[in-house]
């Protein structure tokens, strides 16, 4: 239980929720509090109900019960997926997914905050403002040289540092990333933890991901919060999860991709 002092460090309450799909309990009486700054990594085997948990905070799923509050009290179970998106939850989904035919520097521009529709974003002169942020964004997501590259043409783990960058453009609060190290070379993988480490205190971050070289490097000294069967196995930092007895049973032991 927090303290109505504790309360106003958290930007996401996830207190008893519940889902089942179909008779099948994808989720069952979790229990998660992310601080604001915080950058948290989520792992456990497939199907423990990672992306599930991802699905009820931004409203793609709605739980049978429990409660899901963004900040001080705002209801996210009352929610639709839209609405929470423009309260500033941003979500990565596994698969990138940039406009293959257009720049680099376009796609960015286009995931801007605004009320423009694609068409008249492309032909508008765009303003000084928005060309200053979009150079800070290609800086950060290492993109700069290939601004004008197609995004089609760009490496698998550019691709997504792309939406990674497009996702940053509409300055969300909390960002939600869905195995990002999936597909990536090492050195791409190790990138990618730099940037979300760099992206850390600005924003709220909950990373899930199964490379364990990868949740090493990005947890730091942060928690890891290790899921199975759709509730919290473990929860501490990285040392303290690795050597728990119950979670080398059902994940560590495994082996890097132990679940695949
Ligand atoms: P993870 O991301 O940890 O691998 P998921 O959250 O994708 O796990 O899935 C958890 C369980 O819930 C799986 O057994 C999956 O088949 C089931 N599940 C997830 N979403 C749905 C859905 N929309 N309909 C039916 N079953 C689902
Ligand atoms: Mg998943």
């Amino acid at each position: 239980m927090t303290t109505p002092r504790e309360k106003t460090h958290l930007i996401l309450t996830v207190e008893g929720v519940n889902k089942t799909f179909d008779g099948f309990k994808a989720i069952t009486n979790l229990n998660f509090y992310l601080n604001r700054g915080e950058l948290r990594t989520v792992i456990g085997p497939n199907g423990a109900g990672k992306s599930t948990f991802f699905d009820l905070i931004t409203g793609r799923t709605k739980p049978d019960t429990g409660k899901i509050e963004f900040g001080w009290d705002t209801d996210l179970t009352a929610l639709n997926e839209y609405e929470i998106n423009r309260l500033g939850i941003g979500r990565k989904f596994q698969t990138p997914s940039v406009y293959g035919d257009h720049s680099v520097w376009e796609n960015l521009l286009l995931s801007l905050k605004g009320p423009r529709g694609v068409f008249a974003t492309l032909f508008h002169r765009t303003r000084s403002e928005q060309r200053d942020r979009i150079d800070e964004l290609l800086t950060l997501i290492r993109l700069d040289a290939k601004r004008d590259w197609l995004a089609g043409q760009l490496a698998h783990g550019e691709k997504q540092w792309l939406e990674i960058g497009m996702l940053l453009a509409q300055d969300p609060q909390v960002l939600l990333v869905d195995e990002p190290a999936a597909g990536m070379t090492d050195d791409e993988t190790h990138r990618t933890g730099e940037l979300l480490l760099s992206l850390a205190g600005q924003h709220s971050i909950v990373v899930v991901e199964h490379d364990m070289a990868f949740v090493k490097q990005i947890a730091r000294d942060g928690k890891v919060t290790v899921l199975h069967q759709g509730t919290v196995l473990c929860e501490g930092k990285f040392d303290e999860v690795q050597s728990d007895t119950k979670v080398r049973e059902v994940y560590l032991g495994r082996g890097k991709h132990g679940t695949r």
